[in-house]
């Protein structure tokens, strides 16, 4: 393959400033979409008012005139012949110019027309007059000392000089299947369009290309994932699986049953398991969750269970004790406030094999931590390990199965691509006796109306969960803060009930402490930012009252809300806003997670939804999987048609491989 410095025109500087915009190769530069397009569409000079703007094309008709003036000011006066009439053009600073403005030249003036004195004075001169009625100039992202026109040349150059060389990702049979345009003509009318309509099609093409590749590499590293015979091979003795379930204390759901199937289903199997749990909150993935580790526990294997807080850990903690209350498994939490001590006595027991099971935060994938046999990994809340976290589990001999539990119903689009190299097993149904929770959107006016609700609940020994956006005021907001509200709270109802409060800045152990009281329902009220938005459990909590509503994300409600309704109480949520209601209506039209977060997505993006970590996952150069979800369910579809045509031979399907992941 040629490089990129072969391009004529690319020196060293050139190059260096490429690199700035990653563009290291030919098939970078050339796939160096613009981002937008200027559309100028022509006029008449009879169409255009006084001091309107104008854009007209026409031929140089005299020898351009060069005036210099103080200051290295300087302005080129010449006449344009012009479909619809002359008209003198004048232009400053672009001295430049003089010598391109040969009599006889097409170009396209942009500028102002001044109609007394007949003359356009020109903001821009583009050489080469409009084909069409319509020019479609491309727009790129430049850097500082590379223009729009150097990289518009530079693509071409590159084009002509070794369009052949660039390959098509795209098998020859889906190309004739849709009818597409090779890629050179396509890359050549996507940087040069003539018209809108070519433009679309051939959009359409390089998305599709796009999207084909990615959603290849995701369908072959899944099948090659399920070839491999790399996990654990083991027997899970199902009578004792079968008694630990009836010793729960309530039923599994259909779905529940489910998902533990499968799950059971890929610990045996020989090939890991790299299976994403997804269900609503309170939908009840954790004791799915517990129950796969004491499989994993049966077949004399090590677990692992990850939560991205202190707070959560300490909660699956104390849950997954009392479930295993009557088994002799040995248990241990280790986060970042756990004493050395302790620690070290931690580290030795996993090491020995002693520790049966681990619950903690980021702490287990510390170095130090070494696994005598290490069967399952879970993690909760979208919290997926990095590959490189993934190698930090050291473990002796064996890969353990990995499970991802998420309780932020991912839209399908997002499902595909981030996760679509998973197994998903989903919870849609919910515990029975749940009952729905009911939610109000309140004006600030009406804040007597919320206190009356709360009031009522806390006299009837339930507890409330209130949030608000910020903690502290900081410098000319009018908004809400946890500090405040606590003051409020107070007035209102402090003499009778206990007010605290936590969020994201306090140390770990105040708010362990305060949660630990908030679940005891030694605290009533519990004032909070978004920390406690995953994942945790007070079933006595009926209440959830969220400040300034409009600050959040759909999902984020969602999530918030599902902290309450959490028993067989009758449960409510009360968003308070004044503004941006058309969006929080949803909010009280809609409980199911899933319907709640294709519209966040359509309204947010997917940024929102996981935070922007994973955004580099999602850096399409031309695709939109949002806008382009149609394209990529079809991508999708011939990708995985191709893959298991076992015509294909392994070579050809090693190209297509190799060609996605160079694309990411
Ligand atoms: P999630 O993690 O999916 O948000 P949890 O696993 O925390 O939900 O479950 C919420 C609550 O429902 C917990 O108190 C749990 O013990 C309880 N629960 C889970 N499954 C069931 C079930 N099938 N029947 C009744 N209660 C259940
Ligand atoms: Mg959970």
């Amino acid at each position: 393959m040629t490089e990129l410095k072969d391009v004529k025109g690319v020196g060293p500087k050139a190059l260096s400033l490429l690199n700035k915009l990653n563009i290291y190769t030919i098939d970078d530069l050339v796939t160096h979409y613009p981002f937008r397009y200027d559309v100028l569409e022509r006029n008449d000079l009879s169409q255009v008012e006084d001091g309107e703007k104008i854009v007209i094309d026409g031929k140089v008709e005299s020898v351009p005139i060069l005036m210099r003036f103080k200051a290295g000011l300087n302005k080129i006066n010449f006449r344009l012949v012009t479909p619809s009439g002359v008209v003198g053009v004048s232009i400053f600073n672009r001295a430049f110019l003089k010598n391109q403005l040969t009599v006889g030249t097409g170009v396209t003036v942009i500028g102002k027309l001044d109609k007394v004195k007949n003359v356009i004075t020109a903001s821009e001169i583009k050489m080469g007059t409009l084909s069409n009625k319509v020019r479609i100039d491309p727009v790129y992202h430049c850097t500082s000392g590379l223009t729009n026109k150097n990289l518009s040349t530079y693509i071409n150059m590159a084009l002509l000089m070794y369009g052949k060389e660039i390959s098509d990702y795209i098998p020859k049979e889906y190309i004739d299947k849709y009818d597409f345009l090779n890629k050179k003509t396509a890359l050549n009318i996507i940087h040069n369009p003539s018209t809108a309509d070519k433009l679309k099609e051939v959009t359409i093409r390089l998305k599709y290309e796009e999207l084909f590749a990615f959603m290849f590499k995701i369908n072959y590293l899944k099948q090659q994932h399920k070839k491999e015979k790399n996990g654990l091979e083991r027997k899970i003795d199902r009578s004792k699986l079968d008694k630990f379930i009836n010793s729960i204390g309530f039923c599994l759901t259909t779905d529940q049953k489910q998902a533990v199937d499968e799950i059971i289903n890929d610990l045996e199997a020989g090939s890991r398991m790299n299976r994403l749990l997804q269900g609503d909150v309170g939908s009840g993935k954790t004791i799915v969750a517990f129950i796969g580790m004491f499989a994993n526990y049966l077949s004399g294997y090590q677990s692992a269970l990850m939560a991205p807080t202190e707070i959560l850990a300490m909660q699956h903690y104390q849950n997954l004790k009392s479930f295993l209350e009557k088994e002799q498994i040995n248990v241990e939490l280790l986060t970042g406030s756990t004493s050395k001590k302790e620690k070290q006595s931690i580290y030795k027991g996993l090491k020995d094999g002693s520790i049966h099971m681990i619950i903690g935060t980021h702490a287990l994938i510390q170095d130090e931590v070494e696994y005598s046999n290490l069967g399952l990994v879970i993690t909760d809340e979208q919290h997926r390990f990095g590959v490189h976290q993934r190698a930090n589990l050291q473990n002796k001999g064996v890969k353990p199965d990995v499970l991802y539990m998420s309780a932020t119903p991912i839209p399908r689009t997002y499902a595909l691509t981030i996760f679509g190299d998973m197994d998903v097993s989903t919870i849609k149904e919910r515990p029975k006796g749940r009952q729905k929770i009911k939610t109000y959107i309140k004006t600030n006016e009406e804040i007597k109306d919320v206190l009356a609700m709360m009031y009522k609940e806390l006299k009837s020994n339930h507890q409330v969960y209130v949030i608000a956006p910020l903690i502290e005021d900081t410098e000319n907001t009018s908004l809400v803060t946890v500090c405040k509200l606590k003051d409020q709270m107070k007035l209102a109802f402090g003499e009778r009930y206990k007010i605290d409060i936590v969020h994201g800045k306090m140390a770990n152990a105040a708010k362990d402490l305060i949660m630990e009281q908030f679940k005891n329902n030694e605290v009533h009220i519990l004032i909070s930012t978004t920390v406690i938005e995953v994942g945790v459990d007070v079933p006595n909590a009926t209440t959830m009252v969220i400040f300034d509503a409009e600050r959040f994300g759909l999902s984020t409600l969602h999530q918030l809300r599902g902290r309450v309704g959490r028993s067989s109480l009758k449960s409510q949520c009360i968003l308070i806003s004044d503004h941006d209601v058309d969006r929080l209506k949803i909010m009280e039209q809609v409980d199911d997670g899933f319907v709640i977060s294709e519209e966040d997505f359509k309204l947010r993006g997917h940024g929102d939804l996981f935070g922007t970590k994973q955004s580099g996952d999602m850096a399409f150069k031309i695709a939109n999987i949002r806008s382009d979800y149609k394209i990529l369910l079809q991508a999708k579809k011939d990708s995985k048609e191709y893959l298991l045509n076992k015509d294909n031979e392994e070579d050809e399907l090693k190209k297509y491989l190799i060609a996605s992941i160079a694309r990411g």
